[in-house]
């Protein structure tokens, strides 16, 4: 989606602002609030120089399936090389039906699901649940063996405080 039209783009000029500058979107709108002082050719960078950021923000909530596949592949390699073929899932999508879990696995089939929810978190957090997937590949309970697994990832204790934080300020208890 990012970048398929220019935005309508409304520039506002405040006295108190120095050098910062900073964008938001409002609707159809991007609002880019820059300094007074600022002369029409600054004015211009930085409009396209906020445009730019913001769509680079966005593409990251468009991360795409073959994205997911590919980072799958990069940690199974970093973390799980030794189980080969074990580790190796058919399919990894991103899905919007899953609000109770930030992730699913059927080892049967192979196939994991992430939750669009976890989109725009951290890239190290989305490798957490991505990994903890593919450690169900391997072990599907969540027994001692499960958790060496995942505990080879020298971020999930972190990232497993990071998601409850989250699920507790949503209000919505999550599990895996
Ligand atoms: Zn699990």
């Amino acid at each position: 989606m990012a970048g398929a039209r220019k935005p309508v783009v409304e520039v506002r000029r405040s006295q108190r602002r120095r050098r910062t500058v900073s964008a938001y979107r409002d609707g159809e709108r991007v609002v880019v609030l820059i300094p007074d002082q600022f002369s029409r050719a600054e004015e211009t960078e930085w409009v396209d120089r906020m445009l730019a950021r913001l769509e680079a923000r966005e593409g990251r909530l468009a991360r795409s399936d073959d994205e997911l596949f590919d980072r799958a592949t990069r940690l199974r390699g970093l973390y799980f090389a030794e189980y080969g073929d074990r580790a190796v899932p058919v399919s990894v999508r991103w899905v919007t039906n899953q609000n109770g879990r930030w992730g699913s696995c059927t080892p049967a089939d192979r196939t994991i699901r992430i939750s669009h929810r976890i989109q725009d978190m951290p890239d190290w957090v989305i490798d957490y649940v991505l990994l903890h997937e593919l450690a169900h590949l391997i072990v599907p309970s969540h027994n001692a063996r499960f958790w060496a697994l995942v505990g080879r990832y020298p971020k999930a204790e972190r990232a497993r405080g990071y998601l409850e934080g989250v699920a507790a300020a949503s209000g919505n208890p999550l599990g895996d």
